[in-house]
């Protein structure tokens, strides 16, 4: 079952069969191919596969096996036509801003993304020629008011970090198109088991497959999934020259994070909403932050767009940063770090760490304040991360 296709298997049966090409060895689980070129039977046929009119591989720099393996099984999972793994989230970020963009080219992003993509394109990209603006996420006026004749693409992460507001993907999608650009969506918080952007309408996704597709916190890797013509006329031409390769072994690490992944997501979506449920009973939380409590403005949206509310969950306590930093302190089993899609629940203080660079002001502007913890829940008992917060 070597070329087989996958197509119309469900996503359950893909994240663990797809992808996989059999070689001569028989061997019933993915090989990590650790090569770095390959040979070829002949001079001619080294030609034509430099060409592109044969196919195989050349180098690893742009084709291995076992990343071609968690590419194809990635894509059917996000309902793309391609993808193509990367080193890092943030090198498929890079990756489709170097592809798309051009002097005198406008982005428009959502305020709320990951802090590394908010200086790639204002620092970076800005220092060739591209501006950005940066939008409210759930204001779909403002997105259109923002949109210029220039405009290549709208950016945006749903849910957004660290306050988990939720955008309408479709209506961003149709607006896009509509004024003749493209939008693309950082699918990290959700990955494609709770929400499929391309099937909303989005013309790529990109993921950090660092988060809940590792899911145990090893391997640092990204990807970008999209149509034939977008991926194979702009983004791999990129990743060939570009060089922000995708290691095989953390592609094989990957590959069996796919494997796992709805189940894994499941658990740590129903950890969290009973996680989101208690912390809202507690005297001394003043609001909790999660799409799957009717509190939420978005939930609604969120129950239509996605098929779980996801792992992660902010609260504001009442006692200001004072409290938030005692309460972080006071756990014995949480890990206090910033990362997030881990097994381990980890805990954080988003004002003072991953948002502590931004001014008051524009963390104000923002609404992430001083009394905001973010919990990225993980698979341990829920009792046990519960009677770890004790200390509110
Ligand atoms: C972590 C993260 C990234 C960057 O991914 P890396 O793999 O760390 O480079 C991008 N977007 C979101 C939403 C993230 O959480």
């Amino acid at each position: 079952m070597s070329e087989f296709d996958w197509q119309d298997y469900s996503q359950e049966t893909q994240a663990i069969r797809a992808g996989h090409k059999r070689t001569h060895e028989d061997e019933h689980s993915i090989p990590i191919f650790a090569t770095s070129s390959y040979v070829f039977d002949s001079a001619e046929q080294a030609a034509l596969r430099f060409t592109g009119k044969a196919p195989g591989n050349i180098y690893s720099r742009f084709t291995n096996p076992t990343i071609n393996a968690f590419q194809e099984r990635l894509a059917l999972m996000e309902k793309g036509e391609r993808c193509l793994a990367f080193s890092s989230g943030m090198a498929a970020i890079m990756a489709v801003g170097m592809a798309l963009l051009k002097a005198g080219d406008h982005v428009l992003c959502s305020r709320s993304v990951f802090g590394n993509t908010v200086l790639a394109f204002q620092n970076f990209f800005g220092k060739f020629g591209v501006t950005t603006d940066f939008v409210n996420l759930t204001d779909l006026s403002a997105w259109e008011a923002a949109i210029k004749p220039n405009t290549r693409f709208l950016f945006l992460e749903t849910p957004s970090n660290p306050l988990i507001e939720i955008a309408d993907i479709q209506a961003l999608a149709e607006m896009a198109h509509r004024h003749g650009c493209l939008l693309v969506v950082d699918n990290c918080f959700c990955t494609p088991i709770l929400q499929q952007p391309l099937a909303l309408g989005a013309d790529l996704v990109v993921q950090s497959a660092t988060k809940f597709i590792d899911g145990h916190g090893r391997c640092v890797g990204g990807a970008v999934i999209g149509s034939e013509a977008l991926i194979e006329k702009d983004i791999y031409p990129y990743l060939r020259t570009g060089g922000s390769c995708m290691s095989p072994f953390n592609a094989w690490v990957f590959l069996s994070g796919l494997e796992t992944l709805g189940l894994r997501m499941k658990a740590h979506c129903d950890n969290a909403f009973a996680l989101a449920q208690w912390l809202e009973a507690q005297p001394s939380v003043a609001k909790v932050h999660y799409p799957g409590l009717v509190s939420h403005a978005q939930h609604e949206l969120a129950k239509r767009q996605q098929s779980h509310f996801g792992a992660v969950v902010s609260f504001e306590l009442t006692g200001g940063k004072e409290q938030a930093w005692r309460l972080i302190d006071s756990t014995q089993m949480l890990s206090i770090t910033a990362n997030l899609g881990d097994v381990k629940t980890t805990i954080t203080h988003p004002a003072t760490t991953t948002h502590g660079r931004l001014s008051p002001e524009a963390r104000a502007e923002a609404g992430i304040k001083d009394s905001l913890v973010r919990i990225s829940v993980g698979l341990e008992n829920i009792d046990d991360i519960k009677s770890d917060l004790r200390g509110l």
